[in-house]
């Protein structure tokens, strides 16, 4: 059994806050979040990190952007903007190594280092 906290979440072992799921994703609230909309979305298939991904995972990996703005529009963000952040590896600041998306909104955001 996977020892995988996101998998672990996936697979319903322990509970979050699901806002979407479908074949290839779940979506589900960040439990510490860093602004009013914090939401993770993360591929069904384990990848460690960006670092892990090939062109097999193209098609899953598109999705998950559109998955992200369908989110930001239901909730409400798309139009005052809003970010998708990927942290990959230690100094990108990856805490949970399960490829994952942070979409980020519903206030001004500050600080941009890019
Ligand atoms: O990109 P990074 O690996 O740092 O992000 C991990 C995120 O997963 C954190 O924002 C953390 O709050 C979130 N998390 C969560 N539920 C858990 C464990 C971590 O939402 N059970």
């Amino acid at each position: 059994m996977s020892e995988c906290i996101f998998c672990k979440i996936i697979n319903k072992e322990i509970p979050s806050q699901v806002i979407f799921e479908d074949e290839h994703v779940l979506a589900f609230k960040d439990i510490n979040p860093v602004a009013p909309v914090h939401l993770l979305v993360v591929p069904k298939k384990h990848r460690e990190s960006l670092n892990d991904i090939d062109v097999t995972d193209e098609a899953w990996l598109g999705h998950i952007l559109i998955v992200a703005k369908k989110l930001a529009q239901e909730l409400g963000i798309a139009d005052s903007g809003y970010r998708v952040v990927n942290n990959c590896g230690d100094d990108g600041g990856q805490v949970v190594k399960h490829l994952h998306f942070h979409v980020i909104g519903g206030q001004p955001l500050g600080v941009k280092i890019c």
